[in-house]
């Protein structure tokens, strides 16, 4: 599971900047989810191979003047608890406030590791003002310059170190089994979902988490598969019927879908498609996952309503239209057999083996049937494929030129390889490598 690291600080030491440092750190696609919750901020980073999740309070609306300090509290009390860090943000120029010394009494009873930020600290590495932060007690003070850049690697990597990332071969290490899960907004039906499932299928022993902050994956098996399922709502059994503690954890939906190989993205047809769905989708799409999406409550809606449904979802969600679309109802165990066999086909999809040769032979098949552009005097060159990884799938096409492919011309490269070898509910990379 990804680490979580919280933003905590006054109003202006600069979180807000330094949350946009962490999240672009990352190379790839940056992840913003402000529209899942009004006032926490949640982003993806990641420094070399190690990603994490940051959630930055610094967005929230007060009120009125005087609830600016109770509202900070209590978003800072939730982000905090969600967290396994917390970087503690406090600005130089200004120096300690009275605030200041508050949050760090907090911080104390709070249990977990603090590292403080000195921010605002540009061309200041070695200043007697940063001296005063020893006085928090939290260790040694760490200058950044959240606005220009500078220190942010050094503290990532103080914080980072405190974690144990596994090793690449712990993961490998796993038993085989597909680790699913079931992402949504509240009230979708998640539960309802998962006790229908659970109840249905052949439960494995397995532990129940000593904490709340714990993950528990349940793993079951159905029609001789075996599954595991990533929690996202800090799930209890309790009898037969399992159930959800928090009633919605944005943090522990973000990590169940980086953990998972395939996710339901579950919706509900009496809301259509909403702002959050939208958010959700995108980051499954970000994490490269296999997707299935569900539509529950169908027995909710009249068949009017069932079109405009369809159809809404096919405009809001175009970026993920190569996820299958099923109709289900959770509540009266309907369409749960078509569900299974999307996830079945979308695991199959995302873990395809494709060999060299047939590759090879599907893009000079394609560059046969439409050239690339020439571009300037030259013209691309594809000149053979291998495969890359998988979950998703990632092809890497060698060739000369290859900067001229166009975005539309790796469309259809992707939409031949996807036909030959069926594929559903992945997305499909494809790396592009010029040998000049
Ligand atoms: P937040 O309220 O803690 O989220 O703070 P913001 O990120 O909104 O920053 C508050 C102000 O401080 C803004 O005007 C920023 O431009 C400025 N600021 C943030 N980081 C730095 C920094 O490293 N150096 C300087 N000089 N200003 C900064
Ligand atoms: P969660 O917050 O996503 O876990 O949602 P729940 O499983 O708690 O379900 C929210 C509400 O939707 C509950 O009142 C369920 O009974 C109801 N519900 C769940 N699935 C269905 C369904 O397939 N059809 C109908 N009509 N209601 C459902």
């Amino acid at each position: 599971m990804k680490p979580v690291i919280a933003l905590v600080g006054r109003p202006n030491v600069g979180k807000s900047t330094l949350f946009n440092r962490m999240t672009k750190s990352r190379d790839a696609i940056v992840a913003d989810f402000a529209g899942l919750t009004r006032d926490r901020h949640y982003g993806d980073g990641r420094l070399g191979d190690r990603e994490f999740i940051v959630v930055d309070t610094g967005g929230f609306e007060p009120t009125s003047t005087t609830g600016i300090v109770k509202e900070m509290a209590k978003q800072t009390r939730q982000a905090v608890a969600e967290a396994d860090a917390v970087i503690f943000v406090v600005d130089v120029r200004m120096g300690l406030s009275g605030q200041d010394h508050d949050i760090a009494r907090y911080l104390r009873t709070a249990n977990k590791r603090v590292f403080v930020a000195v921010n605002k600290a540009e061309g200041m590495a070695e200043s007697p003002l940063l001296a005063e932060f020893h006085e928090l007690g939290m260790g040694d003070p760490i200058p950044i310059s959240s606005a220009h850049g500078q220190g942010i690697r050094s503290l990532l990597d103080t914080v980072l170190d405190s974690f144990d990332y596994p090793e690449e071969d712990d993961e490998a290490a796993d038993d085989g089994a597909i680790r699913l899960a079931v992402a949504g907004r509240p009230n979708v039906g998640k539960s309802t979902l998962i006790n229908t499932w659970l109840g249905e299928e052949r439960l494995i022993a397995f532990d129940m988490p000593g904490t709340t902050r714990d993950a528990i994956s349940v793993p079951f098996e159905h029609d001789g598969k075996q599954f595991k399922l990533i929690d996202t709502a800090g799930l209890r059994r309790k009898g037969k019927v399992f159930e959800a503690i928090e009633k919605f954890s944005v943090v522990k939906t973000l990590q169940a879908i980086s953990d998972a190989n395939v996710v339901v993205l579950l919706l509900d047809a009496t809301q259509g498609v909403t702002d959050q769905d939208a958010h959700i989708a995108g980051y499954i799409l970000d994490s490269g996952r296999a997707v299935v999406m569900a539509i529950n409550k169908w027995d909710a809606i009249d068949s009017y309503q069932r079109q405009m449904l369809e159809r809404s979802i096919e405009q809001r969600l175009a970026f993920l239209k190569f996820a299958p679309l099923l109709q289900i109802s959770a509540l009266k165990r309907q369409g749960l057999g078509p569900l299974w066999k999307a996830i079945a086909d979308a695991h199959a999809s995302a873990t395809k083996k494709m060999t060299t040769p047939v590759l090879t032979r599907l893009i000079l098949e394609a560059v046969q049937h439409q050239t690339p552009k020439k571009v300037g005097h030259f013209r691309p060159k594809l000149r053979y494929a291998h495969q890359g990884g998988m979950n998703p799938p990632l092809v890497v096409i060698h060739g000369n030129s290859l900067a001229g492919v166009t975005e539309s011309y790796k469309r259809f490269l992707e939409a031949r390889i996807r036909a030959h070898y069926k594929l559903v509910g992945t997305p499909l990379k494809i790396e592009l490598r010029s040998s000049e």
